[in-house]
């Protein structure tokens, strides 16, 4: 395949031609997120379009380079250069060609065919979506890293504007709290007020961002003492509906795991007397099908801001190119102590689940749902489907129930007796 690149220098590989597409189209959002649950890498750029457009694609002989022209559509007024991930996609460029579109993406390695893949979203007019053209860029060989899921704020250029500056701690997954978009709550996590049961703290007020889906309370009010009785905890199970998630060896999906031991969960601590709500009950995405990473996160996030949980615990199941490697491993937020307290309690008691492959200890990450929540909040990553023997465990409702009673146990530890 690569040496018809070399002889056709340009070729062109994809032709998803929309029926009806006859008048002209508005580009009117770009989004993009990496996704790592995937056994391979990928980006997902994802256009939001007035109306169904025709567009080609082609890889430049280098292969480093992808342009997609999108016929008969106007960009407007949004970001014109924008810096992605810059393992897998580093940045595109947006133009307007005449009456045409034009996108160019960068990739740090050459990319060919089977790397790249364009395909279109109808109108959701349930979940009011666009028609929206998604292209997924992934590369072969690059290790799975943290998530990291972001919309580039990089307001609109009027001139050309190279996309080569680097704001880069918005785009590394180890950005510093200090280092995030402005459109962020005042450091909630850095000073936690623990009200106690018996007499009420002052409360914490704070300005939250702006959701436009689903008003939040402009009060967060947490506690992190005083039992587990009483307290609200909302709990995640990662992935659902369109998006399977990672999927183990066998076939076996992320999200047919991740919701059973939420449910188990769920049923432990409310027998504790915890007050218990999930972001989904049923195999669902929780903001709408093929929705982009922030919008589905954002909604997840909505779920525990909103109802002023006092913690949040996404579950998910991590998954590797490397299919002997395994165990298990609890996310925090860098910089929210309740958090990391969190963390080490529930760790404690999953980590040496027997049949796993020990313990990844907890770790700092810059997770989207992390970042975003307003309580002590932690993302668990229950052993990888993608190691043969762990799936093959994560399969047996026995182990996911084990798994529910340890995240139960961690969590009664955190909040004291
Ligand atoms: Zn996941």
């Amino acid at each position: 395949m690569r040496k018809l690149f070399a002889l056709l220098g340009m070729l062109v590989l994809v032709l998803p031609v929309l029926f009806g597409a006859t008048k002209a189209a508005n580009v009117t959002d770009l989004h993009w997120v990496t996704r790592n649950d995937a056994p391979i890498p990928f980006v997902r750029m994802v256009f939001s379009l007035s109306s169904p457009v025709h567009a080609t694609a082609s890889i430049s002989a280098s292969g480093t380079s992808t342009t997609l022209v999108l016929k008969n559509a106007t960009l407007t007024g949004i970001p014109t250069s924008i810096v992605m991930d810059d393992g897998i996609a580093k940045s595109a460029t947006l133009s307007q060609q005449g009456a045409d579109t034009v996108v160019k993406i960068e990739t740090p390695k050459a990319i060919d065919v089977e790397d790249l893949k364009v395909f279109t979203l109808k109108k959701d007019t349930v979940n009011n979506k666009p028609y929206r053209m998604v292209v997924d860029i992934q590369k072969k060989g690059v290790a799975p890293r943290e998530n990291y899921y972001g919309k580039k704020p990089v307001a609109p250029v009027a001139d050309k504007a190279p996309a080569k500056e680097p704001p880069k701690a918005e785009v590394k997954p180890t950005a510093k709290a200090a280092e995030k978009p402005t459109a962020k709550p005042a450091t909630p996590k850095s000073n936690p007020p623990a009200k106690t049961e018996s007499k009420p703290a002052p409360k914490q007020q704070i300005t939250l961002p702006t959701v436009p889906e689903k008003p939040i309370p402009q009060v967060v009010n947490y506690r992190t003492t005083g039992g587990i009785s009483g307290k609200t905890i909302v709990l995640d199970p990662g992935h659902g509906g369109s998006d399977p998630g990672a999927i183990g060896p066998t076939g076996l999906q992320e999200k047919q795991v991740t919701l059973p031991i939420a449910e188990y969960l769920k049923s432990i601590l409310e027998a504790k007397g915890a007050k218990v709500i999930l972001t989904r009950t049923t195999d669902v995405d929780v903001y709408g099908p093929h929705a982009s990473g922030v919008d589905e996160l954002q909604a997840r996030v909505n779920v525990a801001n909103g109802n002023q949980a006092d913690a949040f615990i996404s579950i998910h199941i991590n998954s590797f190119s490397n299919p002997n490697v395994g165990g298990i491993a609890t996310y925090y937020f860098d910089g929210s102590e309740q958090s990391k307290k969190l963390a080490s309690s529930v760790q404690g008691q999953i980590a040496d689940h027997s049949g796993f492959n020990g313990d990844r200890g907890i770790q700092p990450g810059n997770l989207y749902v992390l970042r975003h929540s307003f309580m002590p909040s932690i993302l668990v990553e229950l052993g990888f489907i993608s190691n043969p023997k762990e799936e093959g465990h994560l399969k047996e409702s026995s182990t996911r129930q084990a798994f529910a009673n340890e995240l139960a146990k961690g969590l009664e530890l955190y909040f004291g007796g």
